[in-house]
């Protein structure tokens, strides 16, 4: 089946700027067989079809991967449920149709997944059920237990694993128990959620209210395994965030900002604060706010024709008017005559007198007569042109419809055309002798707060630079670059025509959806255009369609907007660090982020230094974002993105990790959040009203919280380009047992990676890399079954390597660590 309109964006409706997201076509409006409208002006056929919100629920990972295959956007806001995947989705009734075919489930109200907060008896019930048998001894590991609070109610997260999670005859079935407290005996069993993702078993989990914290928890599977974990605390010991110093200036940002006023500001921030902010203007242009002037002429279906002008819009291309005109007589040629702007198609007719140009006859003669004015005319879609064209009633007036403001848009003229986009880049030293941090925002246009956020979070820096000295420490020792709008053309539709723009507007698509009735669907989402784990490689979740929400572009940074960052940290080395903001999802993402599908092959992990690096850092920017008024990103909402949310094909976090070794945050400001009145978490939105309900969905309270986490992000980089501090490790007997063997692991004073060798040679940066058990856990045990010697060094992740080892050369003196496990 070919797609006629594939474009589905994810959004909730914004309330500020009106509800005007969406243009409509008449009832009935078939797309593929265009209807009436032969005459003068603008016909149906230029409105974009008509849309609307839903929620859906899909039966997994590979049903997704097929979704996002087909075109449809399921980026943010997407919520991983025992049972499938949930999203809210914008789509046509066509959509709708073909959503259901594939298998997607339309949710009504009500109809949203809730975890259950009743004990149920755990696999008591179910293990009268299993039948079958497990062919080797299977044992479970608790992959994390976390304790968290917000708005007054607790809550426990459990990670947990089977190693007969993949099995699926019988599943195994895992039952979590809690006590309540020290000395407590373990209660309240409940079944555990199988999590499968791209065919390949991940772990067991739950999420639950609690009213005390318990201390431990018993996990127990159907075959009999077990084990105990103590509860770890989530964002409950943070430290006061700078803006409890009663001097501290903040909430600077009153009000979404188009990418103008974005740029406006930061100029002047340069201006204003020369001594600490500079500009650094990025190379490559964007492709424009601009679109070529057109319209859909002469007829219905295969006599239709699609015109395009040669120049853009606002450079005379709305100025051409097109005319098919029916001149009296019989056996006359088919002609174009061109007077000024104005293109007159003079039919053809056969010996009765009727007219007998077809819209590929028309097509055709307009390419080639009408003096260089329009360059692109084909039939309609996939349509060979096979119809006898109409006569139109008056000239019709091209138009790039960049000019049909959006009810609710802000004041002022968009200037047309390429974009110069400015980074603003700020810190004492700008020398390149300070760890540099990238925050990157808004490559999706549709998300407004990430811009307000990080102009906030600029803001903080030089107004408090003077009087705040941890602000002052900040400046002083770190060297900060904030593209405050990553896609200023997206951003300017966003605003000004189409509210769920996603992508930037560069039209890469043929013929076949080259027509006007197209252009809300046109454009490159930009975090699917860089090179690691890229679509073109086969990775998932990046669109070969051009009328994709995710489609790639033609090829590897096609577009300017991706240049431009590689530009960057190419030429600025000293960028350690990157924040790529998004929203809407309550997310926080490192590596990896793709995957292809077939195998569910990862892009490669982190050593488990940076995994461990990657968990404090989270841990210190998600408890700055709660100060604010108790926002809780939940733990089943940070990692790797490709493990807590699903595959995105050449993100620009991959690219900059494994490219550069830039540590690259993935956010998703704003979404959920726990709403104590109805006892539920509560999605958000791309656009939410800016005051809003401040202690829900609000486009302020999101950015002032964001803003804090992105504060304590410059004082993690700060902090990190002073650390000389050389990490200490050791081995140690683990806590489990096993028969026959003595157990060990690693411990590190600090996120660390160690390099080891078991066959008595010197360590190097080639050896072994000590290795977490699965993603998610800590380090692995070594059964050591005779007596092995371990010699390791381990490195932070700053580069500090323990007791100065070099592992490089020979060291003579082979200051590398060295222990005995016996037998
Ligand atoms: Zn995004």
């Amino acid at each position: 089946m070919r797609r006629t309109q594939q474009r589905i964006a994810l959004f909730a409706l914004p309330a500020l700027v009106g509800g005007v997201l969406m243009t409509t076509a008449p009832a009935g409006a078939d797309p593929a067989q265009p209807a009436g409208a032969a005459g003068s002006g603008r016909s149906h056929l230029e409105d974009s079809e008509a849309v609307r919100l839903v929620r859906i629920k899909l039966t997994g990972a590979d049903m997704l991967d097929k979704v996002v295959a087909a075109g449809f956007d399921l980026e943010h806001g997407l919520r991983r449920v025992p049972t499938g995947i949930e999203g809210e989705a914008v789509v046509t009734a066509e959509q709708i149709t073909e959503l259901q075919a594939m298998g997607a489930e339309i949710l009504g109200d009500d109809e949203s997944f809730a975890w259950s907060e009743e004990a149920d008896g755990g696999i008591q019930a179910a293990r009268a059920q299993a039948v079958g048998t497990f062919s080797h001894s299977e044992t479970v590991r608790v992959v994390r237990a976390d304790w968290f609070t917000t708005k007054g109610q607790g809550f426990l997260y459990v990670e947990a694993r089977t190693t007969d999670g993949q099995q699926t005859n019988p599943i195994v079935t895992m039952q979590l128990e809690n006590d309540s407290g020290p000395d407590t005996s373990f209660g309240f069993a409940r079944t555990m959620s199988r999590f499968v993702d791209s065919g390949q078993y991940m772990f067991h989990r739950n999420l639950f209210k609690l009213d005390a914290r318990p201390n431990q928890i018993r996990v127990t599977s159907s075959t009999g395994g077990v084990t105990t974990g103590f509860v770890s605390n989530w964002l409950e010991d943070g430290a006061p965030p700078l803006t409890a110093n009663p001097a501290y200036k903040w909430d600077f940002v009153d009000g979404y900002r188009t990418p103008q006023q974005l740029y406006s500001r930061a100029e002047e921030i340069a201006r204003q604060y020369p001594d600490i902010a500079e500009i650094v203007y990025l190379p490559n242009k964007t492709n424009g706010y601009q679109r070529k002037a057109q319209a859909t002429i002469g007829g219905t279906g295969q006599a239709a024709v699609v015109v395009s002008s040669a120049a853009w819009g606002h450079e005379g291309g709305n100025d051409i008017t097109v005319e098919f005109v029916n001149r009296p007589g019989a056996n006359l040629p088919l002609s174009v005559e061109v007077a000024g702007k104005a293109v007159r198609v003079l039919l053809a007719k056969d010996a009765s007198g009727a007219l007998a140009s077809t819209a590929a006859q028309v097509a055709a003669a307009l390419r080639a007569q009408s003096q260089g004015l329009i360059d692109r005319a084909h039939p309609y879609r996939t349509n060979a042109g096979t119809g006898i064209v109409q006569a139109t009633s008056a000239p019709v007036a091209l138009t790039d419809f960049l000019d049909e403001k959006r009810a609710g848009a802000p004041e002022g003229e968009v200037p047309r055309g390429p974009a110069t986009i400015p980074v603003l880049r700020i810190g004492k030293h700008r020398d390149g002798r300070n760890p540099g941090v990238l925050i990157q925002a808004q490559d999706h246009a549709r998300e407004w707060v990430p811009a307000t956020t990080s102009l906030e979070a600029a803001e903080r820096l030089v107004h408090n630079y003077k009087s705040d000295w941890e602000t002052k420490k900040i400046v002083d020792n770190t060297d900060v670059f904030l593209i405050l709008s990553n896609n200023p053309d997206g951003a300017n539709y966003s605003f000004y025509n189409f509210a769920s723009q996603r992508r930037n507007l560069t039209n890469h698509c043929a013929d076949d959806n080259a027509d006007p009735a197209r252009r809300n669907s046109w454009g490159v989402d930009l975090n699917r255009n860089y090179r690691v784990g890229s679509g073109h490689d086969g990775y998932a979740g990046g669109s070969t369609s051009c009328v994709s929400d995710t489609f790639q572009g033609p090829e590897k940074l096609s577009e300017p907007e991706s240049k431009n960052i590689v530009w960057l940290v190419e030429k600025y080395r000293n960028i350690k660090f990157m924040m790529s903001v998004h929203s809407n999802g309550g997310q926080l993402f490192w590596q990896p982020g793709a995957y292809i599908a077939n195998g569910r092959i990862t892009t490669p992990r982190p050593p488990l230094g940076d995994e461990a690096f990657y968990w404090q850092s989270a841990g210190r920017i998600l408890s700055q974002v709660k100060a604010y008024r108790e926002t809780v990103v939940t733990p089943e909402n940070v990692g790797g993105s490709s493990d807590v949310l699903y595959s995105s094909a050449g993100n620009v976090r991959e690219d900059l990790y494994h490219n550069y070794g830039i540590y690259a945050f993935g956010w998703e400001v704003g979404g959920s959040i726990y709403n104590p009145a109805t006892g539920n978490w509560q999605g958000g939105s791309f656009q939410p009203a800016w005051v809003g309900n401040p202690e829900l969905v609000s486009g302020h309270s999101e950015t002032m919280e964001y803003a804090n986490g992105i504060m304590e992000m410059f004082r993690i980089a700060a902090e990190w380009g002073k650390d000389n501090k050389k990490p200490t490790s050791k081995l140690v007997p683990s806590a489990g047992k096993s028969s026959g063997s003595v157990d060990v692991r690693f411990e590190t004073s600090e996120p660390a990676t160690i390099y080891y060798t078991t066959d008595r040679s010197r360590p190097t940066l080639e050896s072994p890399r000590y290795q977490a058990t699965e993603f998610r856990e800590p380090g692995q045990v070594f059964h050591v079954t005779e007596t092995t010697t371990f010699n390791w060094f381990s490195v932070d992740s700053a580069g500090n390597i323990e007791q100065n080892y070099d592992p490089t050369k020979n060291d003579t003196r082979n200051n590398y660590r060295t222990a005995t496990a016996h037998r």
